[in-house]
C-alpha cells in the first residue's frame, strides 16, 4: 500500500497539472492513464495576408468576427501575436475545401501576416525577416501537429472562388525549401512541358480532375468556366506566380502532373 502511494505520488509530481485538477462538481478524473491511439485534431495550416496595417489588423482579429490563431507583424524584428489557443477555432477559413474537406476552420491553424496585397497595379513583397519568422512558428507547429507539407495551403488555395490571399508575392519556395510546403519535381516539370508542347493539353475534365487530385476543390464540369479560371489562377499564383491569369497552359499542367 505504501508502495502503491509513493508511486502515485511520483506519478503526480510527473503529471502535476494532470493530478492537481479537481473535475467539474468536485469529480475526482484520473488522468494518469492516457491512450496511445490519439492524434491532433488540427492537419491543416491556413496562410493570409491581412491587407490591413498591423494595429487596425490586431483590431480586427480581436474584436470582429473575424480571428487567427496567429499574427506576424512587419515591424522589424517581425514580432508575433497569439489571439487564440491553438486547441480552439479561430475563425479565418470561411466557406473553404481542401482534398474534398470543409469546415476548415475545425481542423486549421490560421497565420495572419501583415501584407498590404494588391497595391497600385502590383503585389507589396513580403519581408525576409517575416517569412524567417513564419518558417520558425511553421516548423514548431508542424512538428507538434504532424500536419503534412500538402496541408500547408493559403487561404487561396482553400477558397479559390473568393480570395487571393497570401497572394502571388508569397515565396512558397522558400518555405518547400524549409520542407514546410508542397513543391513540385521541377526536373519532371520540364519534361512535361515538353510533351504538352507537342501533343497538344488534355481535356478541361483531365484538368479538373489534376485540380482535384492536388486538393483543390473544382467543380467537373468539363467546360473552362469562371469558377475553374479561378482555381487554375490560385494554382499558378502559388507555383507560377509569373502569370496567374487562370489560362491552362503547358507550363500549368506540366507543374500539376509534378506534384508529389
Ligand atoms: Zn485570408
Amino acid at each position: 500500500m505504501r508502495g502503491y502511494a509513493r508511486a502515485t505520488v511520483l506519478a503526480c509530481v510527473g503529471l502535476l497539472a494532470a493530478c492537481a485538477a479537481p473535475g467539474p462538481g468536485g469529480l475526482k478524473i484520473d488522468r494518469s492513464i492516457q491512450a496511445v491511439s490519439q492524434s491532433s485534431r488540427v492537419s491543416v495550416v491556413v496562410l493570409h495576408y491581412t491587407v490591413a496595417d498591423t494595429p487596425r489588423a490586431l483590431e480586427i482579429l480581436s474584436k470582429r468576427n473575424v480571428s487567427s490563431h496567429y499574427l506576424i507583424t512587419d515591424e522589424t524584428p517581425p514580432r508575433v501575436f497569439q489571439l487564440v489557443d491553438e486547441s480552439r477555432r479561430a475563425w479565418h477559413a470561411g466557406e473553404s475545401a481542401w482534398y474534398g474537406r470543409s469546415d476548415l476552420n475545425a481542423a486549421s491553424i490560421g497565420i495572419e501576416i501583415v501584407n498590404r496585397g494588391p497595391e497600385n497595379g502590383g503585389w507589396q513583397p513580403y519581408s525576409d525577416a517575416q517569412i524567417d519568422t513564419l518558417i520558425t512558428l511553421l516548423r514548431d507547429i508542424v512538428t507538434r501537429h504532424q500536419i503534412h507539407a500538402r496541408n500547408v495551403v493559403g487561404h487561396s488555395d482553400i477558397a479559390p472562388q473568393r480570395k487571393q490571399d497570401p497572394g502571388p508575392a508569397f515565396p512558397w519556395k522558400r518555405l518547400a525549401e524549409a520542407g514546410l510546403a508542397r513543391w513540385y519535381d521541377e526536373t519532371r516539370a520540364m519534361q512535361r512541358i515538353q510533351h504538352y508542347q507537342s501533343s497538344g493539353l488534355p481535356p478541361v475534365r483531365d484538368i479538373q480532375e489534376k485540380l482535384r487530385r492536388a486538393g483543390y476543390p473544382v467543380e467537373l464540369s468539363g467546360t473552362l468556366d469562371a469558377a475553374t479560371r479561378k482555381v487554375l489562377a490560385a494554382f499558378q499564383m502559388r507555383y507560377r506566380p509569373a502569370r496567374h491569369d487562370g489560362e491552362p497552359d503547358a507550363e500549368t499542367l506540366a507543374i500539376l502532373d509534378s506534384l508529389p
